[in-house]
């Protein structure tokens, strides 16, 4: 603490993202990469870029990116807009569309970026409790409001809402900005990228780190009205024009192409996260049902700090949160068929029948 920091700075609580371990080699099954390499393509691609292109800025528009995206997901160039990370287009989202007088509605046990954001852009909000099933009800988030956030599936529950709830409520909710974060959408959920051509309010985030294999890279991308785009490309042009590097851009463009490649690896994700859905219950835990490529799971009788605790040392990083609710359960990133097996052969065995 500076006392030349800004009041804000110092009510800041940031973000912590899981551990990224440089001293061990860990079977990492914490932060919810792809176990599984991006396309052959981006190596492709890299090893086709011209480093004397890096001597120039890159397109202050990303308009291949966006031209790439909006033919992927069958919208207009003018309908997409692409940042630094889904979390830069959070936080510009944050910035252009919730700064209402009334609070901010999402749910209590979420993606912990959002009270962040909150936070640094001094936005009022309301964390509205999930259900005791950990489910959203969106009957909860049908009141006056400043804007509306959730992530679909849920972060980091697993859990989903279909599209035609999702539609209901952009029915009856038009006077706020509605954001969807599909950062896991593409591991069998129903993305919502097509109502944004009927509803003006409502934006829906995807990203490359997951399902793509390219969080190395940091490129998300949002898909709303060509006027709730045009609003984020103003904040981000007062923050930074060049927030997407030239090589960052090839590379999301050659993962773009490879569609097969992408369905396959979210083929092989959702097999192995089956197998591991079944193992974990026959050995007694509670699961939670995830269509994303991680599990929430909770031992009847083995604390989850302990569990997390005893898989670290044994060369397994899971994650943990010491949260409300969320205490006595451990995210399991779906790793490969073998890193999941080695989990597996650690955890505790199956209760006496
Ligand atoms: N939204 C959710 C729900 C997430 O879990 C994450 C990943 N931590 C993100 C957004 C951000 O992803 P990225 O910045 O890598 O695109």
């Amino acid at each position: 603490m500076s006392k030349y920091w800004s009041e804000t700075v110092r009510n800041l609580k940031p973000y912590v993202p899981g551990e990224q371990p440089r001293d061990r080699d860990f079977i990492k099954l914490n932060t919810n990469e792809c176990p599984f390499p991006p396309s052959p393509r981006v190596a492709a691609a890299i090893r086709e870029f011209s480093s004397d292109g890096l001597r120039l800025y890159p397109d202050p528009n990303s308009s291949a990116l966006k031209e790439s995206l909006a033919k992927t997901y069958e919208v207009a160039a003018n309908q997409v807009f692409v940042g630094n990370g889904s979390d830069e287009v959070l936080a510009f989202a944050f910035k252009t569309f919730f700064d209402q007088a009334a609070p901010i509605l999402f749910p209590d046990i979420t993606y912990s970026f959002y009270t962040v954001y909150c936070d640094l852009f001094d936005i009022e909000y309301e964390a509205i409790a999930l259900n005791d099933a950990y489910e959203i009800d969106l009957d909860d988030y049908r009141r006056s409001n400043g804007g509306i956030i959730f992530a679909n599936p849920n972060a980091p529950t697993g859990i989903e809402l279909s599209r035609a709830q999702i539609e209901a409520l952009a029915q009856d909710n038009t006077e706020s900005v509605i954001i969807v974060d599909e950062a896991y959408t593409d591991f069998g959920t129903e993305s919502a990228v097509e109502l944004i051509n009927k509803y003006p309010n409502l934006l829906v985030i995807q990203t490359f780190s997951k399902s793509r294999s390219l969080a190395g890279i940091r490129l998300g991308y949002a898909f709303g009205d060509s006027d709730l785009i045009a609003g984020l490309e103003r904040v981000k042009n007062s923050f930074n024009c060049y927030p997407i590097d030239s090589l960052a851009s090839a590379c999301a463009i050659a993962a773009l192409e490879d569609r097969e490649y992408f369905e396959a690896t979210c083929s092989k994700i959702i097999d192995i996260r089956s197998w591991l859905t079944e193992i974990l219950t026959q050995r007694g835990f509670r699961v939670l049902p995830s269509n994303t490529n991680f599990l929430l799971a909770s031992h009847p009788d083995i604390p989850a700090a302990q569990l997390y605790a005893s898989l670290k040392q044994q060369g397994v990083l899971v994650r943990y949160f010491n949260k409300p609710r969320i205490d006595n359960f451990i995210r399991i990133t779906i790793g490969t068929r073998e890193e999941v097996e080695q989990l597996v052969a650690l955890l505790p065995e199956p209760p006496a029948p």
